[in-house]
């Protein structure tokens, strides 16, 4: 029986984790929940799972949650509710959900206190990539992602190492708009991105997969992921978003892994680990798919591959900062301050006025992220 905290429970990776938990009653139990605000959903999980600690980021919430759940179960809250979760003594795994860059300090407070993470926001390791896996192999545990991309590259790679690999492929549907004219990208409205062709996901991720920044993000995840150097990760298009990703080795050979798209896979994976357990949840058809296609993403009408790409490259707290400014412009188009167009543009002008730290620390690339937020707010 592994022993799980989930980190945002309430979200969509979070729910999807539960269904996997609830397949599996025998092998996975949930002993730690965080959310965030929704308060009644956490109470229900609770009350299915009877876990010993929760925690909501809001204090008064928890104060609430405390009137409410029975014996047994601590109630925390804010951030240090979170590092109290992620470092529950009979947790053995610690699966982040969590929108945006609140799961970093979690992550690296499971990590020293000798858990295995199970990473789905990717936000960790695109501000900081090389801190963690450093921390990971100096704690000897494992980092697993819940990516679907990366899961399928973990799944591809299985153990060879990096100098065997030519490339890794990430696969991305393309979005919404991956027919849509140039002329026509400024006058997409928030209702628009929000319809994903392929995946059911949060309001961020699905803005980032129309305008392809979570393919970046993806990218600078991989990178570190796998130790292979940002011109070896490479992206090409695929509709269907059946093959989640490939690695192709030094001889040529291509392995890619293939299924219906559903993250209760690649949770499942991550989770039981480094076992394969039998589940009937996804099924694939390749008949009835008839055909899988394949073609090169457009760097001219989404810029976000390139502005990934070169924060990648230059390393140091670049990607923290086009994290950052990302993630407050995504919010100002919601809230339709910004048009479509103007969350990259954002994004490469606080690019543009970063003062670049190499190697940096892990306060450094904090102040990063805040000056970045405050330099796109500002933008
Ligand atoms: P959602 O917006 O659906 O859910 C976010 C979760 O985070 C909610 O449970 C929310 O709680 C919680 N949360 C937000 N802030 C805090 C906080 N400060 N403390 C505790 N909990 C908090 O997002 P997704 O599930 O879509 O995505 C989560 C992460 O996984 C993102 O980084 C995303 O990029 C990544 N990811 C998602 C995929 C998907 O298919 N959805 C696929 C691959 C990666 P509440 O709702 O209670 O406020």
């Amino acid at each position: 029986m592994k022993k799980v905290v989930l980190l945002g429970s309430t979200g969509s990776i979070g729910t999807s984790t539960l269904k996997v938990v609830e397949d599996l009653p025998e092998r996975l139990c949930l002993v730690g929940l965080a959310a965030g605000g929704n308060l009644d959903l956490l109470m229900e999980q609770t009350a299915r799972h009877r876990p010993s600690a929760i925690s909501l980021q809001d204090p008064s919430k928890a104060e609430q949650a405390r009137q409410r759940v029975g014996q047994g179960t601590e109630v925390h809250s804010g951030d240090e509710g979170l590092i109290r979760l992620a470092t529950l003594p009979e947790a053995d795994i610690v699966l982040i959900a969590i929108v945006g860059t609140a799961g970093l300090q979690p992550a690296l407070a499971a990590i020293r206190a000798g858990k295995d993470i199970a990473i789905a926001s990717k936000e960790i390791l695109v501000m900081a990539g090389e801190t963690v896996m450093a921390e990971a192999r100096k704690h000897g545990v494992r980092v697993l992602a819940v990516d679907s991309e990366h899961s399928a590259i973990f799944q591809c790679l299985d153990g060879k190492p990096s100098h065997s690999v030519r490339s890794l492929w990430l696969t991305a549907s393309g979005g919404p708009f991956r027919r849509l004219e140039k002329e026509r990208f400024a006058s997409i409205t928030v209702e628009q991105a929000l319809k994903h062709p392929s995946w059911v996901m949060g309001r961020k991720i699905t803005i980032d997969s129309a305008t392809l920044f979570n393919k970046g993000l993806e990218m600078i995840e991989a990178r570190w992921l796998f130790d292979v150097e940002m011109p070896r990760v490479k992206v090409v298009v695929h509709p269907q978003s059946v093959v989640h990703s490939m690695v192709e080795y030094v001889d040529g050979s291509i392995i890619a892994q293939l299924s219906t798209p559903d993250m209760c896979l690649p949770i499942q994976f991550a989770l039981l680990y480094p076992e394969r357990v039998s589940s009937e949840r996804v099924q694939t058809s390749l008949a009835k798919l008839g055909r899988l296609d394949f073609e090169e993403p457009d760097i001219e009408r989404f810029p976000a591959l390139s502005l990934a790409r070169t924060a990648g490259e230059v390393g140091g707290t670049l990607p923290a900062v086009l994290n950052a400014a990302n993630e407050v412009a995504v919010e100002a188009f919601c809230d339709r301050r910004i048009g479509f167009l103007d969350i990259s543009a954002t994004v490469a002008r606080v690019m543009d006025r970063h003062v670049c730290v190499e190697k940096p620390t892990l306060e450094q690339i904090i102040a990063a992220d805040a000056w970045a937020r405050w330099e796109a707010r500002g933008s």
